[in-house]
Parts: C-alpha cells; sequence; structure tokens
C-alpha cells in the first residue's frame, strides 16, 4: 500500500483524497485558482464540525424560546453561557481576543459584534442578530439568526426577509467546484434587487478547526471568479444588509461593536456549511 493521506484520516492516500487531488491538479493546469489542501478537512474532522454545528443550533433554538421584549441583551448572554455548558459546550467568544462575552448581540442599527448590556433593553420594534459560536469537543460550530421583536416597520420585515433570501439563494447555488465568488454575487444581487447594501469589508470565514480559518468569505462577488469550492471545505456564509449604505463605524470605546454610517438598520443571517461530493450540507443555522 502507498502512504497514508495528508488530510489526517490514517487511510492509504488512493483510497481517501487521491480523486479529489487528481481533479484539483486538473483544474489547476486549466488555470482556475485552487484553495490550499489544508482547508479540506477529513470525514473524522467533518463529524466533529457537524456535532459542534448541532449544539451550536441548539444554543440559538434556546434563544429563540426566551427571547422577549423587556429582557436585556446581557438576558441573552447569560441563557447562551448557562445553556452551552449544560450540553457540555464552550461559548467560543468568550476571552476570543479580550471579547468579553459569550455571544454577540446586534440590536438595529448595530451591524455586528454587538456586546451585551443589561443597559440595552429589547423593545417593541427591535431586529436583534443572535450570533452563537460554540466549542464542543474541540470542534467549532457558528450560525446567527435575526429576531423580531413584536410588530416591527414594513421596512424592517423586508430588510430581516431579504437577508434570509439572500443566504438561502446563495447556498441553493453551492454544489463541489463551485466559485468562491458566486456566493457574493448571489447575495449582493439579491440585496441591490430589494434596494439593499451588503457590507463589503466583513465577510464569512472558514471554520471548524477554530472560529477564524481561511477562505475569507466576501458578501459582493463576481460570478465565476474567486478559488474554487471542493469538498470538504467548512466555512460560514453571513452577510450584513443595510437599509441605506454598506457603510459603518466602529464603537472605539467598546472596541468591538460596528455600526450603520447613519443609524438606519442592519440585518445578517450566518450559516455554518460544508461542501460534500454532491452538493453542500448545511451544518449550522
Ligand atoms: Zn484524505
Amino acid at each position: 500500500m502507498g502512504k497514508n493521506c495528508w488530510c489526517g484520516s490514517g487511510l492509504p492516500h488512493e483510497a481517501c483524497h487521491k480523486a479529489i487531488e487528481d481533479k484539483m491538479r486538473e483544474l489547476r493546469a486549466q488555470g482556475y485558482r485552487l484553495p490550499n489542501k489544508r482547508l479540506i478537512k477529513n470525514a473524522a474532522q467533518i463529524e466533529g464540525c457537524r456535532e459542534a454545528g448541532r449544539i451550536n443550533a441548539m444554543v440559538l433554538d434556546k434563544v429563540a424560546e426566551n427571547i422577549r421584549i423587556g429582557m436585556s441583551t446581557q438576558d441573552i448572554d447569560d441563557i447562551v453561557h448557562s445553556y452551552t455548558k449544560e450540553l457540555g459546550g464552550i461559548p467560543a467568544t468568550l476571552g476570543f481576543e479580550g471579547y468579553p462575552k459569550s455571544v454577540c448581540t446586534s440590536v438595529n442599527d448595530q451591524v455586528c459584534h454587538g456586546i451585551p448590556s443589561k443597559k440595552v433593553i429589547l423593545q417593541e420594534g427591535d431586529i436583534v442578530n443572535v450570533d452563537c459560536t460554540t466549542v464542543y469537543n474541540g470542534f467549532v460550530g457558528d450560525a446567527s439568526r435575526m429576531f423580531c421583536l413584536g410588530e416591527i416597520s414594513e421596512n424592517a420585515k423586508k430588510l430581516v426577509e431579504t437577508t434570509r433570501e439572500a443566504v438561502d439563494i446563495a447556498v441553493s447555488h453551492l454544489k463541489p467546484y463551485c466559485h468562491l465568488g458566486d456566493i457574493g454575487y448571489y447575495i449582493n444581487k439579491h440585496a441591490r434587487e430589494n434596494g439593499f447594501h451588503v457590507v463589503r469589508d466583513i465577510g464569512g470565514h472558514g471554520v471548524g478547526l477554530s472560529m477564524h480559518e481561511d477562505p475569507y468569505v466576501c458578501h459582493i462577488g463576481r460570478l465565476g471568479h474567486g478559488i474554487l469550492l471542493i469538498p470538504g471545505m467548512i466555512f460560514t456564509i453571513e452577510p450584513m444588509i443595510n437599509e441605506t449604505s454598506g457603510d459603518f463605524w466602529m464603537d472605539e470605546q467598546d472596541g468591538w461593536g460596528i455600526y450603520t454610517v447613519d443609524g438606519t438598520l442592519s440585518a445578517q443571517v450566518e450559516y455554518m456549511i460544508l461542501i460534500t461530493e454532491d452538493g453542500y450540507e448545511i451544518l449550522s443555522k
């Protein structure tokens, strides 16, 4: 038998990633851009990521059951922290590069990275993104959802719906050996068709063995451009879509909060995706 596969599966290369590697070599010779092989996860790693994604979605389900008008974003943090622990996981954001909380809660004009606070009380008409990242058995799950509190404005409703649709449309076009740029193309197209604006400079990312891996997933892209997506790659798609402009500013005081430039609304939805041999699998949403 030949050498063991580079993916770390312990299997002979011939029986493992040889076919994919041959195909990648052929495509590279045709001029396509291919990712580094290190971004391709083996079967055991994929199973670990699948479990972490499942646990992460359970934490978001718990938030969905409990979120209500009158609660603070700190209350959401408390729910995420205690339920993640109960499930045997670790909130990945807590202490990450100094981030002080177990979840991000971005309300209305907050684009992302909102720090939970006792002072931020959810009110009728608010839209809030809850972004959860969970470490489970050493693997990382990552997803976020939008929650709408009570009656929200027509435009808020349209923005949240458009953001959800944009992710679903982009995901529906995923297949092995499609281009990374296709994702941003479909998201930006759908946002613009509805009169909204995608944030260009904050994107999705590879995930699974750590919280932020390559590749960077831009939510504005060109069809047929960028690296090809290979079976075994795991990454997030998480567009931030704004009402009036894709521009934003960062709160220098807390060092994290990102806000729309003019105080209008922003929505975000995040899925964690695996590229498979015949399509894709949503690992967390
Ligand atoms: Zn292999």
